[in-house]
Parts: C-alpha cells; sequence; structure tokens
C-alpha cells in the first residue's frame, strides 16, 4: 500500500527545507533586533477561540478549519492561524499584570481546508509578531519596518505594502451600510459567496479577487471618527519618513472580524493570485472580547512559503550549495573489526569537537563510499585502513581538488575547524 501526503500538504526535503531554516533565522536575528520573545503555543486550541476571535462569518470559521471532536468529546480545531492562540494565552497567563507592554513573536504551522493551488496550502507555515498593550501608531510603524527589514535582508525586493484603515466599531457601523447600499445594485453580478457576504458582512466582498474589478467607483469613501482618522494621519505621516512606498488601498479589509484601524498586507507582483506574503492589522477589543482586560495590540504574520516563492519569483540565482569545511565523510578502506572501531571512535571524537561526520555505514565497496562522499554535504573525505588504524594516523582528502595528506589527530582537528 502506498501512503501519500494530503492534498495541500508536502514533504520539504533540502534545499527548500534548508532555506525555510534560513528565512526563520533572519526573522529570528530581526526580532531580537526589535525586542521580541518567542511564545509557543499548542498546535490545537478549543474550536470556539477561532470562532469567536476571527468571527463566524468569516471564510476561515465557516469553510476552512479543522475541526474534529477528540476522545473526550472536546470540540477542538487545528489552529487557522496564530493572534488567536497569542491572545488567549496572554488572557490565561495574566500577563498584563506583569507587564505593561509585551511583544512576542511565534513560528509554526497553520492549517485551512482551502482549495489547494500555486501558494496555496492546506498546511503552511507562519512567523507572526504581535505587541500588546501598544495603542499608537508607532507600534504599526514598528511591525512595518520589521517586516521591511526581514524582506530587505532575506533578499525580496518587491514586495508591496498596501494600507488601509478599517476603523473602529463605532464609525464601522454606519460605513458598513453605506457600502451595502452602495454595492447592492451590482448584488447580480457578484460571486455566489459575496452575494451572501453583502448581506452578512459586506466589507468581505472588498478583497474577493473574483469581485474586486467588478467594484471601481463603487466603494464610498469612508468617514472615519475623529480618533480614527487622526490615527490614520499620524500612521501615514511615520511611513512618509521611510524610503518604504505604499498604497493606501481601500480594498485590504482582511478576512478576520477583530481587525480595528490598520490592516496592511505585502503584496508580490509575480506571486499571481495568491500575493499577499505578510498580513498584519491592529486589534484593539480582542482581548477584551476574548475575556482579558481591556488592551490594545496589533501585529503581523509571514506566509513562509509565500516568501520562499517571491524571493524564487525574483530570479535569484540560487546560492552555489557551498560545501561544509568543518567535516568529513569517513571512507573505509578495510572492513577489519579493528578498523570499523577505529573510525567509529574517530567519528565520536570528531562530533565532540563540534565537527561533522556522515559515512555509509561500511559495508559498501571503497569505490561506492568515495562516490558518495562526493555527493554528501562535506568538503573532505577522511579515508581510514589498516595503515592508519595502525599508525593511529588518518588520511583527509580534500573533495574539490582531490589532495590527500596524512594528518596526526591534533593537524587534523586544527585543519578542519579552521
Ligand atoms: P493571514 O493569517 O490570513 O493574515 O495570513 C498571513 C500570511 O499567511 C499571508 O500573507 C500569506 O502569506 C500566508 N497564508 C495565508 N493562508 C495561506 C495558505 N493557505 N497557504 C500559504 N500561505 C498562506
Amino acid at each position: 500500500m502506498h501512503y501519500q501526503a494530503i492534498r495541500g500538504t508536502r514533504d520539504i526535503f533540502p534545499p527548500l527545507s534548508e532555506a525555510f531554516s534560513a528565512f526563520e533565522e533572519t526573522a529570528r536575528e530581526k526580532a531580537a533586533l526589535w525586542g521580541f520573545e518567542e511564545l509557543r503555543t499548542p498546535t490545537f486550541e478549543e474550536a470556539g477561540l477561532f470562532q469567536r476571535s476571527i468571527g463566524e462569518t468569516t471564510d476561515i470559521v465557516e469553510k476552512e478549519m479543522y475541526v474534529f471532536q477528540d476522545r473526550g468529546g472536546r470540540n477542538l480545531a487545528l489552529r487557522p492561524e496564530g493572534t488567536a492562540s497569542v491572545a488567549r494565552a496572554y488572557i490565561e497567563h495574566e500577563i498584563a499584570k506583569k507587564e505593561k507592554k509585551s511583544r512576542f513573536f511565534y513560528i509554526g504551522s497553520m492549517f485551512r481546508a482551502e482549495r489547494p493551488q500555486a501558494g496555496r496550502y492546506r498546511e503552511f507555515g507562519q512567523i507572526g509578531f504581535e505587541i500588546l498593550g501598544e495603542s499608537e501608531p508607532s507600534a504599526e510603524f514598528d511591525l512595518i519596518t520589521l517586516a521591511d527589514a526581514i524582506f530587505k535582508d532575506f533578499g525580496v525586493k518587491k514586495a508591496r505594502l498596501h494600507l488601509n484603515s478599517i476603523g473602529c466599531l463605532a464609525c464601522r457601523g454606519d460605513y458598513r451600510q453605506e457600502l451595502k447600499n452602495s454595492l447592492e445594485p451590482k448584488a447580480a453580478t457578484l460571486c455566489e459567496d459575496c452575494q451572501k457576504r453583502l448581506q452578512r458582512n459586506p466589507f468581505r466582498v472588498l478583497d474577493c479577487k473574483k469581485c474586486s474589478p467588478l467594484l471601481a467607483g463603487l466603494i464610498p469613501p469612508f468617514a472615519k471618527c475623529g480618533a480614527c482618522a487622526q490615527h490614520e494621519k499620524i500612521l501615514f505621516n511615520l511611513l512618509e519618513t521611510l524610503p518604504l512606498p505604499y498604497n493606501h488601498d481601500p480594498k485590504i479589509v482582511r478576512g478576520f472580524d477583530y481587525y480595528t484601524r490598520t490592516v496592511w498586507e505585502f503584496l508580490h507582483p509575480d506571486l499571481g493570485a495568491q500575493s499577499a506574503i505578510c498580513s498584519g492589522g491592529r486589534y484593539d477589543n480582542l482581548i477584551k472580547d476574548l475575556g482579558g482586560p481591556e488592551v490594545p495590540a496589533v501585529g503581523l504574520a509571514f506566509g513562509i512559503d509565500r516568501s520562499l516563492e517571491a524571493n524564487a519569483a525574483e530570479g535569484k540565482e540560487k546560492p552555489a550549495v557551498t560545501k561544509n569545511k568543518n567535516g568529513v565523510f569517513l571512507c573505509l578502506a578495510s572492513n577489519s573489526d579493528a578498523v570499523v572501531s577505529y573510525a567509529l571512535k574517530t567519528a565520536t571524537l570528531l562530533r565532540e569537537n563540534g565537527l561533522g561526520v556522515s559515512y555509509s555505514l561500511f559495508k559498501d565497496s571503497f569505490k561506492s563510499q568515495l562516490r558518495q562522499a562526493g555527493k554528501s554535504r562535506f568538503a573532505y573525505c577522511l579515508i581510514l585502513g589498516e595503515d592508519e588504524q595502525k599508525a593511529q594516523s588518518y588520511k583527509l582528502k580534500n573533495l574539490t581538488d582531490g589532495q590527500e595528506t596524512d594528518l596526526p589527530w591534533q593537524k587534523l582537528v586544527e585543519k578542519l575547524k579552521c
């Protein structure tokens, strides 16, 4: 019987797995510079947490969550995103009592039963950053500069920031009705989903990829309340100080109910329909709505898979695979017990010295071992036979130029360490 990975999930082999690690490494470095600390939350939670926070009428909750009952009859869900879990953990552990402002980041898989297509997976990686306890637009600014720095460092140059303000609960109510009235005459031309969205949550029509081309001239200007307008103005002024271009884009509304005021997406022009590579927004009511104190907050999340696809789409030269000079592939010229035991002892000692060792478990012919050494990740092969074992020495072969040198232990370690 052949088992296969579930549609929408994938096995990530090298070199892609290495690119994932490199992206995570870049994000971790920047997280430290921006003062974020890692929070690891469970992969599954009570389904109610997501229903309550993301919203009952959102696509994620209505159609995309992996919901299941566990053996105790609890209604659980694989996390479709990270912010709800961070908010739950923040409340559960009463973090607000311990510190006024918190900065957390998380890295992990998210799960959504969306229709798989290029750039859209059912399990995908996210790196998210959340600032809790900060109501000022400088928090949005800080996150946007962080995202920009991560993209720059990783070599994604063409990500373009699209930014909008969706106001607060007070000013959004009236606008919702205005928007509905304005879109209603076009209702029959909208997709089936948007016809329902128009009744239940007209904002959602704006970010529907299918319908948005039909909306030109139909989106009424949004007259926000004084506080929201001021927040937006300060943020725009701050962003003007950066060399980072951005679009004020009223179609960015984001698929979660918990957002207030600022929402944004970094879109990449070379990715087709799934072009959002990093998305974020402010969520000033979420902590309170989930039963916690009144704590304003703002966050963003990178899609790791898509960030790597953006990097590849920019036609980056694939980095030449550099061989690791701090390690060896062991090749045994003899299979005698004494040589095998000498080789295993050598492997242990090299690893204890922080040096890498790989081998083919010695049953293969010497020729085959050399071939495997050539394909290995190490720049050297260490040849051990009867002569080396008797002399307690080591023959190091440089796999690039083929040069062989006999070395005593100390010299071998020095050579491999430099
Ligand atoms: P969201 O949690 O929807 O705000 O998404 C944050 C980021 O995760 C997006 O900008 C995408 O890069 C990525 N993302 C969301 N859904 C998927 C998916 N189904 N497959 C791959 N990446 C995704």
